[in-house]
């Protein structure tokens, strides 16, 4: 059977003024100067840097976004919507990150509504789901997961326009990860969820891992069953460290 493609995939946050296009051509150089790496490479730097990244025309780095509206155009003072950042470059828009679900009450019906407007525009949405350190202690894991994901995801999801973004909040920005046992388990049940949802597509449905990856323990993270590659918080503002994490997918 064919396996995914693995994307690693940066995510700048709110971090990042004009002088942080000098880490995104860094990344490119070090990634042409490499032996080639078997994933693809997104960075998803803030709205603002969006078309700068772009225009550097890299083949090894795709550019993405961080969120976008739930509709393509309209009377939403201060939005952006999935077709500004796609006309602006981006192939990829993260929606559902947990920082956007806490810090602004976005729910999965919301991250549903987003990811349709990302197909709209014909790019590929990074959907995360995640649970809560108090969620995790309950034993709740799997039942918020999986809870997140049948909503967040239409039913129109493919290989092709989804990714699934697999980020335990806890994790997230902490220095604290899963044990690899964890990790595989979770996504397992994920891979079972899409594959029962979406057939034989939901087996090429790329489920990637966030939550303080960094160079020393990608390896060890990229190798659990099912993980299709990494979503990078604070390891990929520096073109050192992420290409350190890349270097998992690197023969
Ligand atoms: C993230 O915010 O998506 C993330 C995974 O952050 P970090 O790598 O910093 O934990």
């Amino acid at each position: 059977m064919d396996t995914p493609t693995p994307l690693v995939a940066g995510n700048w946050k709110m971090n990042g003024t004009s002088d942080q296009i000098t880490e995104f051509k860094k990344l490119v150089q070090l990634l042409s100067g490499n032996s080639s790496a078997q994933c693809q490479v997104a960075i998803c730097p803030p709205f603002t840097l969006i078309a700068a990244l772009a225009a550097e025309g890299a083949e090894s780095v795709h550019v993405g976004a961080q969120d976008c509206h739930a509709e393509l155009s309209g009377a939403h003072t201060g939005d952006i919507s999935a077709a500004m950042v796609a006309d602006a470059g981006a192939k990829f828009i993260i929606v559902g990150h947990s920082e956007r679900r806490a810090d602004h009450e976005e729910g999965s019906e919301l991250i549903r509504a987003k990811a349709q407007a990302v197909y709209k525009a014909g790019v590929t949405a990074i959907v995360c789901v995640g649970e809560t350190e108090s969620e995790r202690d309950a034993g709740k894991t799997e039942d918020v997961v999986l809870g997140q994901l049948l909503i967040s995801l239409p039913d129109d999801a493919t290989s092709t326009n989804t990714v699934v973004g697999y980020e335990p909040v806890w994790a997230i920005g902490t220095g604290k990860t899963p044990t690899v046992a964890d990790v595989a388990e979770i996504h397992t049940a994920i891979r079972g969820a899409l594959v029962e949802r979406f057939g034989d597509d939901g087996h090429m449905l790329r489920i990637i891992y966030g939550g303080s990856v960094k160079p020393s323990n990608a390896k060890e993270l990229m190798t659990a069953e099912n993980v299709d590659g990494a979503l990078v918080g604070g390891a990929s503002l520096k073109a050192q460290d992420f290409n350190g994490i890349i270097e998992a997918y690197r023969a």
